[in-house]
C-alpha cells in the first residue's frame, strides 16, 4: 500500500507497465552538510526504492565550482550511510560534463540555443516581469554555424568570465519566466573539486539536472515545490536533447520546521562565523549535529514519516521531532543516576556499604542489571530536600521519607546548615527491610529520589542544549537578529554512578528524573555529557 501520492504514482506506474522498475536519485548539492530536511528527501527516495525493489543513485550536483567541496562529499555520504540507506551508483553531474555540452551542441544545432553577449545583470533586465514580458536579446537570432563556433570558443577559454553565455531559445514572452531564454551555460574559471581545471564553462543546474535524470534512467526525479515552475524547463531539455524514455519530475513540500534554519546557507554562516562550534555541534540542525547530540538514526526517520509527505507548504512543530527522539530512547537507553547539584545525606544507621542492584532499562525485556555501590555517605539533588517545602512536594522534608531509587526508605532525622541558611547535610536514618521484597517495602512514600555514593560517585560535566533560535515574534523574523544566548549552559559539579565510567562513548542514557543524556568524552576532570531531549513530552497529539 502506498504511503504517500508519491507512492501511488509509483504504484500506478508499475501496475500500467509505464515503468518496469523504479529508479530515484538523491541529488545533494556538495555545499553544505545535509540537514534534516534533506532527511525527508532521502526517506522518500530511497524509501522507494526499498518499497518497490528498485535503484536510488547518490548523484552529487556539483554544478556551482566556487562553493562546492569535497569535505562535503564525505560528509554527505557519511550521513546517509547513518540513515541507514545505501545508494546503487555514486554520480556527478561533472561526469556528464562531456554529454551535457553534446546536448548543447544538438540544441544549437537544431536552433535551439544560442550564445548571447549579455551581462547577467543585463539578462536580469530584459527578463520581463510576472506581468510584462521579457524583451528577445539581440543575439538571439545568431547563425547555427556563428553559435557552433563562439560555443566552441567559450569552452577554449577565448573569453573572459561573464561575457558570453548560452542561452536555450524558447519564448521571451513565455507566462513562465523560466522559459523565457534561460541561461544554460556560464563561462567561469574556478577550480572544481572533481573536474579540476578541464572546464571554463559550466552548465547551469536547470540544465545538468535533467540530462543527469535521464543519462541514468531515473524514472522518477523527486524534487521540492519550488521547481513545480521549473518542470516546463526539465520537460523541454530532456525532449529536445532526444532523451527516449524521459524521467518525469514529480514534485512534494519541503520540511520546515518551526524555529528551524534550513537553509545550508545560513548554516554556514553559523559555522564560519563561530557560532558554533562546526557543521557537527550538537546545536545544529545537521544530520551530523543530531548524531554528535545522540539523536538515534531510527527516530529522525520515525520522525520523517509522521510528517508525511503532502503536496502543500506548512510547519512542523519542533516538538514533534524531539517526542520521537524521546520515545526511541525511551525504549532503547538505559537508566542511570546522576545527581547534578549535590547535597550530602549521611545515612547514620547504615552499617557497612552495600552492592545495590538495578535494572538497566525496565521497558527493554532483554535487559540486564548492573550494581551501584551504596555507603554511608552519598548526594541527592539539592532540590530533592526543602526546609520549607512548596504545596505539592513529595521529596524529602524534615520529619519526612522519602525512597531512595533502588533501595531503602530513608526517613529525617536533623540537618545541617552554613552561617547563610544553605543546607550542607542532611542525616537520615535508614529503615531496615524497606528494599523491595523486605518486610517494610510497603510503607507508603511519596517521592523515589535518586542517589550517588559519595566515595565511588564519578564527576561529570553537562552540557545542555536550547535552540538556536529565539521564538520568532511579528517584530522578530530574522535568524540573525534572533539567536539565543542560552543556546548552551554548561554545568559542573555533579556526579553520576560509577557504572557509568565503563560506559562507551556515544552511549545514550535517561539520567532518572532528569533527561536523556549521550556519552560525549571522557575527560580528565569528569564525564562529559550532552543533553540529548528532556524527559517531559511537549508535543500535542
Ligand atoms: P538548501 O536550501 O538548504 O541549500 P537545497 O535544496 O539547496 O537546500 P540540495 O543539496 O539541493 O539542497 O538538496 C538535495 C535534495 O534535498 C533536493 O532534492 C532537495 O529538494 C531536498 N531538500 C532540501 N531541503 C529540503 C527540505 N527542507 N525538505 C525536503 N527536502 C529537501
Ligand atoms: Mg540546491
Amino acid at each position: 500500500m502506498a504511503n504517500n501520492f508519491i507512492e501511488s504514482i509509483v504504484e500506478n506506474d508499475l501496475e500500467n507497465g509505464v515503468h518496469k522498475s523504479i529508479v530515484t536519485r538523491f541529488p545533494p548539492e556538495p555545499n553544505g552538510y545535509l540537514h534534516v530536511g534533506h532527511a525527508k528527501s532521502l526517506c522518500i527516495n530511497f524509501g522507494i526504492k526499498e518499497k518497490y525493489g528498485g535503484k536510488c543513485n547518490l548523484r552529487f550536483d556539483d554544478t556551482n565550482p566556487t562553493k562546492e567541496d569535497v569535505e562535503y562529499v564525505d560528509s554527505i555520504k557519511e550521513d546517509i550511510r547513518w540513515l541507514g540507506f545505501s545508494w546503487d551508483n555514486e554520480c556527478f553531474a561533472s561526469d556528464y560534463f562531456e554529454q551535457t555540452y553534446e546536448c548543447a551542441v544538438r540544441l544549437i544545432e537544431k536552433g535551439l540555443a544560442y550564445v548571447c553577449d549579455y551581462t547577467a545583470d543585463e539578462i536580469r533586465a530584459t527578463r520581463g516581469t510576472l506581468t510584462e514580458p521579457g524583451t528577445e536579446s539581440p543575439w538571439r537570432n545568431r547563425s547555427i554555424e556563428e553559435n557552433l563556433r563562439l560555443f566552441a570558443e567559450m569552452r577554449e577559454g577565448k573569453y573572459p568570465d561573464g561575457s558570453k553565455c548560452l542561452r536555450a531559445k524558447i519564448d521571451m514572452s513565455s507566462s513562465n519566466v523560466n522559459m523565457r531564454d534561460p541561461v544554460i551555460y556560464r563561462i567561469l574559471r574556478a577550480h572544481h573539486h572533481h573536474t579540476g581545471d578541464a572546464w571554463v564553462i559550466y552548465p547551469c543546474y536547470d540544465f545538468a539536472h535533467p540530462i543527469g535524470d535521464a543519462i541514468e534512467g531515473v524514472t522518477h526525479s523527486i524534487c521540492t515545490l519550488e521547481f513545480e515552475d521549473h518542470r516546463p524547463l526539465y520537460d523541454w531539455v530532456v525532449k529536445n536533447c532526444d532523451f527516449s524514455n524521459p524521467p518525469h519530475q514529480y514534485e512534494f513540500a519541503r520540511l520546515n520546521i518551526k524555529n528551524t534554519i534550513m537553509s545550508k546557507r545560513y548554516l554556514k554562516k553559523l559555522v564560519d562565523t563561530g557560532v558554533v562550534d562546526g557543521w557537527d555541534d550538537p546545536r545544529m540542525p545537521t544530520l551530523s549535529g543530531m548524531r554528535r547530540r545522540g539523536y538515534p538514526a531510527e527516530a529522525i526517520k520515525n520522525f520523517c514519516a509522521a510528517v508525511g509527505v503532502a503536496k502543500a507548504n506548512s510547519e512542523v512543530d519542533p516538538a514533534l521531532l524531539e517526542h520521537c527522539v524521546r520515545d526511541y530512547l525511551n525504549a532503547h537507553a538505559d537508566r542511570a543516576m546522576v545527581v547534578e547539584d549535590p547535597l550530602k545525606v549521611v545515612l547514620v544507621n547504615l552499617p557497612e556499604r552495600e552492592s545495590i542492584e538495578l535494572i538497566d532499562n525496565q521497558n527493554d525485556p532483554e535487559s540486564g542489571t548492573h550494581t551501584a555501590p551504596l555507603g554511608r555517605e552519598i548526594y541527592i539533588e539539592r532540590g530533592d530536600f526543602a526546609v520549607v517545602p512548596p504545596p505539592k512536594y513529595h521529596r524529602l522534608v524534615p520529619g519526612g521519607i522519602v525512597r531512595l531509587k533502588g533501595a531503602y526508605i530513608i526517613k529525617y532525622v536533623s540537618h545541617e546548615a552554613d552561617v547563610d541558611g544553605k543546607v550542607t547535610q542532611v542525616n537520615c536514618e535508614i529503615i531496615p527491610d524497606s528494599k523491595q521484597g523486605g518486610v517494610n517495602a510497603g510503607i507508603k512514600v511519596k517521592g523515589v529520589v535518586q542517589w550517588v555514593d559519595a566515595e565511588y560517585g564519578v564527576p561529570v560535566v553537562l552540557n545542555k542544549y536550547e535552540s538556536l533560535l529565539l521564538d520568532e515574534t511579528e517584530e522578530v523574523k530574522d535568524f540573525d537578529k534572533r539567536a539565543n544566548p542560552n543556546s548552551l549552559t554548561v554545568v559542573k559539579g555533579g556526579f553520576a554512578e560509577p557504572w557509568l565510567a565503563q560506559k562507551e562513548e556515544g552511549d545514550t542514557f535517561q539520567f532518572m528524573r532528569a533527561a536523556y543524556y549521550k556519552l560525549a568524552e571522557k575527560r580528565p576532570e569528569g564525564i562529559l555529557f550532552y543533553r540529548i531531549v528532556d524527559l517531559k513530552d511537549t508535543f500535542n497529539k
